[in-house]
């Protein structure tokens, strides 16, 4: 029937010819679209996201700054302030911290061009504050560069509104676990709508996620970010968890990253650390995975000092944990310490998984400690005054 349609029906735009008397205010009208256009593209809002002073666990705090954008390079970005007296990062009589911008992606709830900014926290004479372990990771990821080290951490949480994990009856319990990791349906599973609003956020935002699902427990989940460098997984970790709570607010719901939510028969919340270096993907890379395991033995009471507070209500060696005062490693398990996944044993090589990091870890801590213990000399956390947890002697 195509042949048959008149033509004044497949025309569906018309073209609007300004008539010759019309022209100049066509014109006028242009010029003040494209002014227009410029003055909205050069003002934009940066969202300034920073690491707090709070011990044990330090916790995220962002205000908005209104610069001009669009912004290509970290390096336009510029530096700003704080009142560290109100974040626990200094005396109320000399209050100043600064914001150093190292890491920005766009953001997906303001949308392009503004941004998120993840930012180091500076002493006012531009020194690193104590409370910045990512300028630590900095320098330890420079110096061994060449063994290109990745990781892929996944990020468990649970979901909350109003003191009770979302979904839960207001008094007692729900029924045992068993039925809802990676489950579906109303029944089973709490806070879909929030997990892929924020999942989509983050890959707009360009954050490399590899995955996300539904927990042991009911109204835990996780999230899993790389693998990448050691810089891009805590940024990107540290940017995935800011938004994971902003857009919490528009779902009244709240993550929390206790690593035991609620005691007794109830899974915890970890930080499972996947983690390798260039010779661990190579050929022969079993070996050196193997002789990394002996050496994170070595030095599983230092790691376990900055892998998270409140770890030892989670490492009770069961809920697929090893206790906090053992050390095991093997292949597949999932009661080990560090567990060697099934495809890097059959391949031969690969990488391990540090089963022993809580939901709270700051990535930047963590990273350090593992790639100062495998490719150096051993990690000694009071080498940078950091300590969350206190295993016992
Ligand atoms: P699990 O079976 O423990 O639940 P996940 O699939 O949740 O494992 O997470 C595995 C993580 O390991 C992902 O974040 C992935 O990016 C990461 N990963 C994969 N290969 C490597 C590697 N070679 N080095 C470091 N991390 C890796
Ligand atoms: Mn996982
Ligand atoms: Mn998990
Ligand atoms: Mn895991």
């Amino acid at each position: 029937m195509v042949g048959h349609i008149p033509l004044e029906d497949v025309i569906l735009v018309r073209i609007q010819v300004p008539q010759p008397k019309n022209i100049m205010a066509f014109a006028i009208n242009i010029f003040n679209n494209l002014i227009n256009t410029l003055m909205v593209h050069s003002l934009i809002t940066a969202e300034y996201i920073w690491l707090d002073g709070q011990k044990p666990t330090a916790k995220l705090r962002s205000k908005t700054k209104v610069i001009k954008g669009p912004v290509s390079q970290v390096s336009e970005i510029p530096m700003w302030g704080f009142d560290g007296s109100s974040t626990e990062q200094a005396e109320g009589h000399f209050s100043d911290c600064m914001l150093k911008p190292v890491y920005f992606i766009t953001d997906p709830i303001n949308k392009a061009p503004n941004i998120l900014v993840m930012c180091e926290v500076l002493n006012a004479d531009g020194t690193p504050h104590p409370s910045n372990t990512r300028h630590v990771l900095a320098q330890v990821a420079e110096k061994y560069k060449e063994h290109d080290a990745w990781f892929g951490i996944e990020q468990e949480y649970t979901l909350y509104r109003k003191d009770r994990p979302l979904g839960w009856p207001d008094h007692g319990f729900p029924s045992p676990q068993g039925r809802y990791y990676c489950g579906v349906g109303f029944d089973e599973v709490h806070g879909r709508p929030l997990v892929e609003a924020h999942l989509k956020a983050c890959l707009e935002a360009g954050l490399l996620i590899s995955g996300i699902n539904a927990e042991v427990m009911p109204a835990q989940w996780e999230f899993q970010v790389g693998p990448l460098n050691p810089l891009d997984v805590g940024d990107q970790l540290w940017l995935a968890r800011w938004l994971l709570y902003r857009l919490g607010e528009e779902h009244q719901v709240y993550a929390k990253l206790d690593p035991k939510p609620i005691s007794g028969d109830w899974n915890g919340a970890g930080g499972h650390t996947n983690f390798s270096i260039k010779s661990m993907r190579e050929d022969g890379g079993m070996e050196v995975i193997n002789k990394a395991c002996e050496k994170l033995k070595q030095f599983h009471k230092q790691h376990i000092r900055v892998y998270g507070a409140d770890n030892d209500k989670r490492l009770t060696g069961k809920h697929e944990t090893c206790s906090i005062n053992d050390f095991r490693y093997g292949v597949s398990d999932r009661g080990a310490s560090i567990r060697i996944p099934m495809a890097a044993a059959n391949a031969g090589k690969g990488y391990l998984e540090d089963r022993r990091p809580a939901a709270n870890l700051d990535p930047y801590q963590i990273c350090t400690a593992l790639i100062e213990t495998t490719c150096g000399d051993g990690f000694d956390s009071d080498k940078y005054h950091w300590s969350n947890f206190e295993p016992k002697a």
